[in-house]
């Protein structure tokens, strides 16, 4: 057995201009705003050990805060352990976040796991015995705006479906206005169903902002009139209940999909179990790191379903390509007059998840460099820097 020990973490907090967008507090999320200019708080993480390895990770995506502070809690109690060690570090941490949530688990375990890939010279999905190189990809939009030129009428989102398809696109994911607004958000599924089911597959997210079950049937009936390939989180139930998501299932034939606001693998697999969910739904950044959603995506594959995984990075990518059952990655938040949030400024070698970021067939790659695939440019995070914690 090695005596490789864990003897630094690094965590840099950064930040990011991110323009033409907004987040509105009301809960609907990051919405076009032309002409406005934010900072947004990311951070990095980086684990060295006393050997020299080291792996390296930045979440993609927003609520740094509360995830920096946890994954920092965390890191006190890595110090020391064998960073090969990732099976037993992800129980040890499941054990010490118990009361109080898991999130701060999937940064450490991704970076462990980038830090395994570089120390074997191969990247994650060969680590865990995939070879799968493209992703067939899905064009997630942004939520709706109230914007002359933006995803502000069930019209534009129709354009751009069309965009989405010529630019090679296989499937389009609707987010809507998500304000519960059942007539607007028919006539969206409508026109988008009118103009490209059968040219594409169509998914509906409502990200749980219809009110009620009815409302949610309503839609699903709509769904099911264009054939869509999934319906994703219906209804405020905060996307958990399994006799409510059950119940809707049985009225409709579109797959319903929930899992994304829960965590751990265990209650995701309870969940399919009870038949709440026809897909489960993986999330490396909240579900634990590649360990937990790798988990979830074997245990779903020996109830003979599908796994899919939530959002874009290169840690969705390693997962998706080692995972048999998956169908879509989904290259999120995508927008006809702005770039995707998620798409940081902060890789090397042309990584990107931009809406051009799919060949001509639809597909994403894969990259295979070691660990994660990519390189960071940690000059950007040190010329943005906003403060660091070293933890030995
Ligand atoms: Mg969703």
């Amino acid at each position: 057995m090695s005596k490789l020990k864990i003897d630094r973490v690094e965590l840099t907090a950064f930040e990011i201009e991110i323009k033409n967008v907004e987040e509105n507090k009301s809960g609907i999320g990051i919405i076009y705003k032309p002409g406005s200019k934010n900072k947004h708080l990311r951070f990095g993480i980086k684990i060295f050990d006393n050997e020299g390895n080291f792996g390296e990770y930045i979440p993609p995506r927003g609520r740094a805060k509360v995830i920096m502070s946890a994954t920092q809690a965390l890191s006190y109690h890595i110090i020391g352990k064998n960073p090969l060690d990732r099976l037993s570090t992800y129980r040890d941490l499941r054990g010490l976040c118990k009361h109080i949530g898991e999130v701060g688990i999937g940064a450490i375990d991704i970076a462990l796991w980038d830090l395994a890939g570089k120390k074997y010279n191969c990247s994650i999905m060969e680590l865990l015995g995939g070879n799968r190189n493209k992703l067939v990809a899905y064009a997630s939009t942004m939520g709706g705006d109230r914007e002359k030129n933006g995803l502000s009428s069930p019209e534009a989102y129709a354009d751009f479906a069309e965009e989405c398809i010529e630019k090679g696109y296989k499937a389009y994911k609707i987010h809507g206005w998500k304000e519960g607004n059942v007539a607007e958000e028919k006539e969206l599924l409508k026109a988008v169903g009118n103009r490209v089911a059968g040219k594409i597959e169509i998914m509906y997210d409502s990200a749980c902002h219809l009110s009620t079950l009815a409302d949610a049937l309503e839609i699903g009936k709509i769904c099911d009139e264009y054939g869509f390939y999934w319906y994703e989180d219906p209804y405020k139930d905060g996307g958990v209940s399994i006799h409510g998501n059950k119940t809707l299932s049985q009225s409709l034939s579109t797959p319903i999909l929930i899992g994304e606001h829960i965590r751990n693998f265990e209650t995701s697999v309870d969940l399919i179990l009870n038949g709440a969910s026809f897909f489960s739904r993986a999330d490396p950044d909240y579900d634990g790191g590649i360990t937990g959603s790798y988990k979830l995506a074997v245990a779903s594959e020996g109830l003979g379903i599908d796994c899919e995984i939530h959002s874009c990075g290169p840690a969705m990518r390693q997962l998706m390509g080692a995972s048999r059952n998956s169908n879509f990655y989904e290259v999120n938040l995508l927008h006809p007059k702005c770039s995707n949030p998620w798409s940081l400024p902060i890789y090397l070698n042309h990584y990107s998840d931009e809406i051009n970021c799919v060949d001509k067939n639809g597909n994403v790659e894969v990259p295979n460099l070691p660990g994660l695939g990519i390189e960071y440019d940690w000059d950007y995070v040190e010329k943005n820097k906003l403060h660091k914690a070293v933890i030995t």
